[in-house]
């Protein structure tokens, strides 16, 4: 099949809370399926140590970033924290053209702005497996204040409180198991992977507790 009878990807949007290992799947999910893209952001953040720009993520500054907003040259834009992000339309229509599935990993607002725009797309919120699994993987440093361990878990808890507006629900507790669950999404299956099953109910009622 020529690039041009193609049929267009799919565009999945997967969000989670810190702590979830969503960047782990999406990466491996890319590095393994040549089908399978990445779609890389902008941010006025500060490149963290590992990071490169063009792959990771797209660094630039917050008069860069208020240009391409009032450009229309973003498919979604939000604050995030203390810092500002945006998905280039451009990059993600030439991918989906080419019949790739581009996944953006974005937060639940950009989600919303995503779904609102593409409806055809597919969104997916990865969970961490417990309460206590979270707080663990929250708690990346011993040397962390319970001041600073604590905003995370509530902007985590923030995060979680809008997996309803997601199409999938993955549970990460296996993380080959929670690849083949995303992956059967992005390929056009994962029927046991919707976020209206009964089953996880109790999972996210321990998770969205207001104290552990
Ligand atoms: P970090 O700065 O730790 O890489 O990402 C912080 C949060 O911003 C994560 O929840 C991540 O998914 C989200 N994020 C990354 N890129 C984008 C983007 O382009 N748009 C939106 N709305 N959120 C993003």
């Amino acid at each position: 099949m020529t690039a041009s009878t193609k049929p267009r990807g799919r565009l999945v949007v997967i969000s989670a809370p810190s702590g979830a290992g969503k960047t782990s799947l999406v990466r491996e999910l890319v590095h393994s399926h040549p089908d399978i893209c990445f779609g890389v952001s902008c941010t006025t953040r500060q490149k963290r140590e590992g990071e490169e720009g063009g792959r990771d993520y797209q660094f630039i500054s917050r008069q860069e970033f208020d240009r391409m907003v009032v450009a229309g040259e973003f498919l979604e834009h939000a604050q995030v924290f203390d810092n500002f992000y945006g998905t280039p339309r451009d990059q993600v229509n030439t991918q989906l053209d080419k019949g790739k599935h581009v996944i953006l990993e974005i937060d639940w607002q950009g989600a919303r702005q995503v779904r609102g725009a593409e409806p055809s797309c597919v969104s997916i919120f990865i969970m961490p497996p417990s309460r206590s699994e979270l707080e663990n993987r929250l708690r990346q440093r011993a040397t962390d204040s319970d001041d600073v361990i604590a905003r995370r878990l509530q902007d985590a808890v923030n995060e979680m409180s809008h997996w309803e507006e997601f199409d999938y629900l993955v549970v990460n507790d296996n993380f080959g198991e929670a690849l083949q669950e995303v992956l059967a999404i992005i390929r056009g299956g994962g029927e046991r992977s919707r976020s209206n099953r009964a089953e996880i109910r109790p999972l996210i009622t321990g998770l969205l507790a207001r104290d552990s």
